[in-house]
């Protein structure tokens, strides 16, 4: 889709002629976040809306692909039954027969063992061997007699609230995998919005009963379905959608009565838009890289100190209906690379192709490492690996390979993050009608609801006198609160 001609002019030209006019709001990125906001500006009519995406589709890292006759997500996803229930009640609307409701049925390989996962109710302790019960145990008593205290890093956070056992034989080695950082060099911040069960209290409490009831919603088309819609609707009530179209400059706009003059680029074409508006949920990193004027030194320093980890995603294809029951498989343990493994065909318990099924095997690692830069042969060869070692090897070769890379799919809380990222973000806040959200812009690590709460509450704050920044910053404050799932 392209940025409808004569959008932007005729814009400019009613200006002209001095009718009053709704503002203008520019949304960078066409990811939940993106989408969503998109839709409730124009559903609410506070706002006309340009939402430029680089991509030819729209869902950033929740988005979905077509291959081997399959949707295909990038890695696991899900939707969270902890869902705002206005914006449930949305995607149910916006999806209808295409949404589901399921039982999960994941497991994780621990000591050899298959545990359920989410882990159900004190299997952890029967079936594990007695060395890792017996240690679970006297972790339990010890937290009791003397809490340690929980100091800064995410080893020393999770060893005072979890004890030794669960840390040593799970978060960690799970931690060394997904950020490639030992547990003492990362944030204590990074454990309390990446481990829901955060406590002992909170551990057993979950032992009784997962979190969302183990269950959660997917879509017919792959995940991306709700960006989809999101998009098709914001579309319908009237947004100018640009796919295709990446925002290459920003600067102050010299046009009257406009704040902001984005350039945006799709191959050899280049385009000027005028907005009152910015909303940008770009990478911050970026939207500071892009800004014209260039950002104060101190900004540039930051931003060098804001680093992501990466993931390669190799999708198999095997000629069989079904590899096995599980939706996602999850591998903390360090004798294999991957760390999740999921059949996306499970995931709507859906039976079509017939005759195969794909696997989405999640590798994460750093741009330009060993993994990064493997061929897809090698990759499809570490699947089977891996495979075999968890004990679940490939029934057959695999008859097709596909790969897929995120340069940027996890942010990495390293100690003392806080401080550059405060400086990007003091730099963002400073600047007048932008406005800085979603995963990639607050560099935060959330769910797809999270993302779609932070364009809702953003709605909300646009006012006919402006964006209201007070009830903004009480937003941030709830957005803090927010704690992945997985
Ligand atoms: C492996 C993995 C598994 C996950 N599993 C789950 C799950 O099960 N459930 C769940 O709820 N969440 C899950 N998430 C998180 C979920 O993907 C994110 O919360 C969600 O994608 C965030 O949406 P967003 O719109 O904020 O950002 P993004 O999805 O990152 O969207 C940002 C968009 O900006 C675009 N963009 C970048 N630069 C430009 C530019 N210059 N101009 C225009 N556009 C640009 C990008 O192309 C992208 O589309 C998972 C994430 C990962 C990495």
């Amino acid at each position: 889709m392209g940025l409808r001609e004569g959008a932007v002019e005729a814009l400019v030209e009613r200006r002209g002629f001095g009718m009053s006019r709704l503002p203008h709001v520019v949304v960078l990125g066409g990811g939940p976040a993106g989408c969503g906001a998109a839709y409730q500006l124009r559903r609410t009519g506070k706002a006309t809306v340009t939402l430029l995406e680089r991509q030819n589709v729209v869902g950033g890292v929740a988005g979905s692909f077509e291959w081997g006759g399959q949707w295909l997500d990038y890695g696991s996803h899900r939707l969270h039954h902890t869902v705002d229930p206005r914006i449930l009640e949305d995607i149910k609307q916006l999806l209808g027969d295409d949404f589901g409701d399921f039982d999960r049925h994941g497991r994780i390989r621990l000591r050899g063992e298959w545990l359920h996962f989410p882990i159900k109710s004190l299997d952890l302790l029967r079936r594990l061997d007695k060395g890792f019960a017996l240690g679970m145990v006297r972790d339990l008593v010890m937290r009791k007699l003397r809490r340690p205290a929980e100091g800064e890093t995410f080893a020393s956070v999770l060893l005072a609230n979890l004890g030794p056992t669960m840390c040593h034989h799970f978060y960690f080695p799970y931690s060394r995998k997904l950020w490639g950082k030992e547990p003492e060099l990362l944030s204590g911040i990074q454990a309390r919005k990446r481990v829901t069960a955060g406590s002992f209290g909170k551990l057993i409490k979950r032992l009784l009963k997962p979190v969302g009831g183990g269950k959660y919603y997917y879509m017919r088309e792959g995940y991306g379905q709700i960006s989809r819609a999101y998009a098709n609707a914001a579309v319908a009530a009237g947004a100018d959608l640009a796919l295709g179209w990446g925002a290459t400059k920003i600067t102050r706009s010299t046009e009257p009565g406009y704040t902001w003059t984005i350039t945006a680029e799709h191959g050899t074409e280049r385009r000027t838009i005028h907005a009152d508006h910015i909303w940008t949920t770009i990478p911050i990193t970026l939207l500071a890289k892009i800004s014209d004027p260039a950002p104060p030194a101190a900004v540039q320093a930051a931003m060098q100190q804001i680093t992501y980890r990466a993931m390669v995603l190799v999708y198999v294809q095997l000629p069989v209906d079904q590899y096995t029951t599980t939706d996602a498989h999850y591998f903390p343990e360090g004798n294999v690379r991957v760390t999740r493994l999921s059949e996306p065909k499970n995931y709507f318990r859906s039976t079509s192709p017939k005759g195969t099924t794909i696997l989405c095997a999640e590798y994460p690692c750093t741009v330009g490492d060993e993994i990064w830069s493997a061929s897809d042969e090698a990759l499809a060869d570490m699947v089977a690996r891996d495979t075999a070692t968890a004990a679940i090897p490939l029934p057959a070769k695999p008859i097709a390979v596909h790969v897929r890379r995120l340069p940027q799919a996890y942010p990495i809380y390293q100690m003392g993050y806080e401080k550059p990222l405060a400086t990007l973000d003091a730099w963002a806040g400073s600047q007048p009608n932008m406005l800085v959200y979603g995963r990639q812009g607050l560099f935060a690590h959330d769910n797809t609801h999270h993302a779609l709460f932070m364009a809702y509450s953003a709605v909300e704050c646009l006012t006919p006198g402006g964006f209201d920044q007070q009830k903004w910053a009480g937003f941030r404050e709830i957005f803090k609160s927010h704690v992945v799932e997985d």
